[in-house]
């Protein structure tokens, strides 16, 4: 056992190293790396994956993982989780067939710049062929990974969200289709008023790169620890809780989008900072899962940033970097203007209200395909009757309809429904942390110095040492309710909306 622990402990040392590596490749590439230098660095990375995937599968490892996985009892909490985790991954790799590792890969690499094709012009049916091909792939491969207790669709939704299966997100969806499709729609039938002047004008990059320095502040990003760039799509990354690196994209004739991405990232990064040091020389750092890393970046964005409250306290600081541009706007135009909802075809788009029932529309698309009911002649039509029933809307062509997600193509089936289960956790979460916290004073104070520190005790600090529906009743004190989401959106607005 001692020998197997420190074979274990060396081993992460050394995947540790490879990630520092990987970190750096993934950060520079998609911020700084000039286009001409991808051909050779890929070779580079090629021998890095291939020295990865030994150190990985290590005859002497994989020993040290079942001696350990044997005598778990003996372990400390965090290695007991983690030691059935890694064992859980490890098997699962080892069922898939190297040769069908290799095919999968290929075709994933082939597909790629056809489904980009295919949503530039519009034509599903050049598609079709190949993600019928990665729709066999998938089945083949959870036939792979079923074991007594779990097959079929649940295999995936268990590997994005750890404990989820379809029950979960029915129960979850279900009650989404019976409280909040109608209140959508007639909210959807209402128009905001307020005055638009300052939605046409433009606004200066470098004053909204200082008012995101402002931002960083007010949640408590530690300057130290991070760094804020640009990309083509924003995203988080990080490498342990000393060095997390986040970026977003403005543009001059849309303000929303760069403060609101870059308060989603802050949130997803905040998670990554206010982990427990000490799981940095574990495998156990990072977030506990898709969807609590997504309910911490929602709860910042929409919930906190967002709200009436948080734009009172901060509007003049907006005003004061365009006070031209924002002449004759109130703060409470800008608070409409960042929550009116609109029918949207593009789940990206969407607004906070409507967000999750695109989510659903997937959902359900995906649970068809793999209980073998849906016919991919004709899922573009079942995309679009969905759209039609729970949006009230009419998809004009495929490229903003099913060809608009670039996750089937790369094979992921079951990570959607974590999206929206993320801001529904962050509505449980935020009723849980109200009761200790009174959230909108808290937010008035101009720092959000004592929210950071909230989710930090009840959240943050676990990393991935327990499972996501241990962490959600530790921090709320009750298993997952999706009541406390509908019952949020509801009363938001309705306000907002003025709806009685
Ligand atoms: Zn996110």
């Amino acid at each position: 056992m001692e020998n197997a622990l420190k074979i274990y402990q060396d081993t992460t040392k050394k995947l540790k190293a490879f990630h520092l590596a990987m970190f750096l490749h993934g950060w520079d590439s998609s911020t700084e790396a000039p286009s001409g230098c991808m051909g050779f660095r890929s070779l580079q990375l090629g021998t890095l994956s291939e020295m990865f995937y030994r150190t990985n599968t290590n005859p002497d490892y994989e020993a040290a993982i079942e001696t350990l996985y044997q005598s778990r009892e003996q372990l400390e909490l965090v290695m007991q989780h983690e030691i059935v985790e890694v064992r859980k991954n490890l098997i699962k790799t080892k069922k898939i067939p190297l040769a069908d590792y290799v095919a999968y890969s290929e075709l994933m690499a082939k597909v790629y710049p056809i489904y980009v094709e295919a949503k530039q012009t519009n034509n599903y049916e050049l598609y079709k062929p190949y993600l019928r091909q990665i729709i066999d792939y998938r089945i083949k491969y959870l036939e792979l990974q079923k074991t007594e207790t779990m097959k079929g669709y649940n295999i995936f939704l268990d590997e994005f969200e750890s404990g989820f299966n379809i029950e979960d997100y029915d129960h979850f969806f279900n009650t989404l289709k019976e409280r909040l499709v109608p209140f959508a729609k007639s909210v959807a039938k209402r128009k905001l008023i307020y005055r638009k002047a300052f939605t046409k004008k433009q606004f200066s990059v470098e004053k909204q790169k200082a008012f995101a320095k402002y931002l960083q502040e007010v949640f408590c990003f530690d300057a130290k620890r991070t760094v804020i760039k640009e990309s083509e799509h924003p995203f988080t990354t990080s490498n342990g809780t000393t060095d997390v690196r986040i970026t977003t994209h403005y543009h001059p004739d849309n303000l929303a989008s760069a403060i609101f991405s870059c308060i989603h990232e802050m949130g997803h990064g905040l998670y990554e900072l206010q982990v427990n040091p000490a799981l940095d020389f574990t495998q156990s750092g990072g977030g506990a899962s898709m969807a609590m890393h997504e309910s911490q970046s929602r709860l910042m964005e929409n919930m906190i940033g967002r709200s009436e409250v948080f734009w009172t306290t901060h509007f003049h600081k907006l005003q004061e970097l365009f006070p031209k541009e924002f002449k004759n706007t109130t703060v409470h135009d800008f608070v409409k203007y960042v929550n009116q909802v609109e029918k949207s075809f593009i789940r990206t788009e969407a607004d906070e209200l409507t967000y999750s029932l695109h989510i659903m529309i997937r959902y359900e698309i995906e649970k068809l395909i793999f209980s073998h009911k849906a016919d991919l002649d004709k899922l573009p039509d079942l995309w679009n009757k969905l759209y039609k029933k729970y949006l009230g809307i009419t998809v004009i062509n495929d490229t903003t309809g099913i060809l608009q997600d670039v996750h089937w193509s790369q094979g992921m089936f079951g990570y959607f429904p974590t999206y929206a289960l993320g801001s529904a956790y962050a509505a449980q979460i935020y009723h849980a942390m109200n009761k200790d916290l009174n959230i909108e004073k808290t937010i008035q104070s101009g720092t959000l110095k004592d929210i950071a520190q909230w989710l930090s005790t009840h959240v943050h600090q676990y990393g991935a040492s327990k499972d996501p529906k241990t962490i959600l009743k530790l921090a709320t004190g009750e298993d997952f309710n999706p009541n406390y989401y509908v019952d949020y959106l509801i009363e938001k607005y309705s306000k907002l909306y003025e709806i009685q």
